[in-house]
């Protein structure tokens, strides 16, 4: 017996309760109300906009008109279906397919929605597909993702509050990963557990008004649960509430809904697509997709930084106790836009738009220990400034034992302003006090480049030296606008 079946029986056993214990529940359906927002519905829409252009730069969006004109109307009838007080016009909803082999589905704010084909593939009819997609439309039309910054304390909290949230969804990561990060993207979106319910009892309510059954969505996670890759369960499959809660709390919404005698089930675009992806070759993993991706880009151009991603080559490494001091004499080093000078016992190890230096002993498998990285931030942002939080805070969630002095001195690089910072922790690899200090300035192609210096805090007198030196060193030649 396999764990589908088990799962199947469990469902029929939780009905069965439901039907004895709820008999003919004729009440009002709950009542959903819009959380607080202090943000314009425009900023869901420029925040939307700006990162899905991230996601589908990163994700392997599935370019098959078939398969993304079949999501597209389930998608659209849908929306249509979204009670009145919570359509939004300035929102554009749309409906992407990723080609990864994860059950998984998400939506950023205003409605841009990818949905894996993975899960499309695990759904068992397109009542369970469609679940999934009203859920996390709901997240969409209930503006979430805003209404979560707003509950931010601090001012200067509720301005990066977004990009936390969303740095959760899109620059997440957990130990490390840098390029990982991004396709940890929807993956790491985590509301609160009053959001997570919002969107299963609005989800319920759309799928009934659009002709499914709302026990499709229940049915989908509880049948999915047990299969999910790589651990970490996807958004839509939140662990909080409990899924055996949640499982109970749509179908008990169900009860209260108006549901076609003859919901929408199969249907032949379903199958016609479920086919076509089944003929397909199987599609990458997550993982997969991210482990491709970085040796192919090295890294750099996809969000968060962190000094704990290692580039090619760098993972044969082994750590030392003592790291030889960085030689006084040095070399030249050019990149694309700028060059600049490294002592002459660091190693290089370039990536497509970053690369990494270290001295014998200072890298690993797990980043450096002792030296420097340097590359091209890629970002929608227009202000040094705000490329600069983004990308601190991309830092510190790649990398959690950092925290960050929130102390940014402005300066300039070769005539450039630019702003350094500093972050310390514990490095998980010494067990030593770690600091790296970051410096930032805008190239004219509108990406920000970046220098981090890494180091253990009690060698800084020397690693200060050696930093501020690389900085003199650096000669911008892109051109200046
Ligand atoms: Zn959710």
């Amino acid at each position: 017996m396999n764990r589908k079946n088990i799962g199947k029986q469990l469902i029929v056993l939780t009905l069965a309760w439901i039907l004895v214990v709820t008999p003919l529940a004729i009440t009002a359906q709950t009542k959903i109300s819009m959380p607080k927002n202090k943000y314009k519905v425009e900023d869901d829409v420029k925040i939307g906009r700006e990162y899905s252009a991230k996601v589908e730069n990163e994700f392997p969006i599935l370019r098959d008109s078939e398969s993304t004109n079949y999501i597209q109307d389930v998608g659209r009838r849908l929306v249509s279906s979204i009670p009145n007080e919570f359509q939004e016009p300035q929102f554009q909803y749309q409906f992407k397919i990723v080609n990864a082999r994860d059950i998984n589905a998400f939506a950023l704010p205003a409605g841009y929605l990818y949905v894996n084909r993975g899960m499309i593939q695990a759904a068992k009819n397109e009542g369970e597909m469609a679940g999934v997609i009203a859920h996390e439309v709901s997240h969409a039309a209930l503006r979430h993702g805003t209404a979560q910054a707003t509950k931010q304390t601090s001012l200067k909290n509720q301005i990066l509050g977004i990009g936390a949230i969303l740095g959760g969804a899109i620059l997440g990561g957990q130990a490390g990963a840098q390029l990982g990060a991004i396709f940890a993207a929807g993956y790491q979106l985590r509301y609160s557990r009053q959001y997570e319910t919002q969107a299963d009892l609005l989800g319920a309510r759309i799928m009934a008004d659009a002709g499914y059954d709302p026990r499709d969505l229940a049915n989908m996670f509880k049948t999915i649960s047990g299969q999910s890759e790589g651990g970490r369960p996807p958004e839509w499959l939140s662990s909080h509430p409990d899924p055996d809660k949640r499982f109970a709390t749509i179908n008990r919404e169900a009860e209260l809904l108006r549901v076609s005698p003859n919901p929408i089930k199969s249907t032949r675009g379903f199958v016609r697509i479920q086919e076509k992806f089944s003929s397909m070759p199987q599609a990458p993993t997550m993982a997969e997709i991210e482990k491709g991706a970085k040796g192919n880009t090295g890294g750099g151009d996809s969000g968060g930084g962190g000094n704990t991603t290692p580039s090619t080559g760098m993972e044969n490494g082994t750590y030392a106790r003592t790291v030889v001091l960085p030689s006084s004499r040095t070399r030249s080093y050019n990149a694309s836009a700028v060059r600049f000078r490294v002592p002459e016992n660091w190693k290089e190890f370039p990536g497509q738009s970053d690369v990494w230096f270290a001295p014998e002993g200072a890298y690993g498998k797990d980043g450096i220990t002792h030296g420097a990285l340097m590359g091209a931030y890629q970002t929608q942002q227009t202000t040094l400034e705000r490329a600069t939080e983004d990308y601190i805070k991309g830092i510190l969630q790649g990398n959690a034992y950092l925290s960050s002095s929130n102390d940014y001195y402005r300066f300039t690089i070769n005539g450039r302003t630019a702003y350094a910072t500093k972050l310390s922790g514990r490095s998980p690899i010494t067990g030593n006090t770690e600091y790296a200090l970051v410096y930032t300035a805008m190239l004219s192609n509108g990406n920000m480049f970046y220098f981090v210096g890494v180091a253990p805090e009690r060698e800084s007198t020397s690693y200060n030296r050696t930093f501020n030196n690389i900085v003199q060193s650096i000669r911008f030649t892109d051109r200046t606008q």
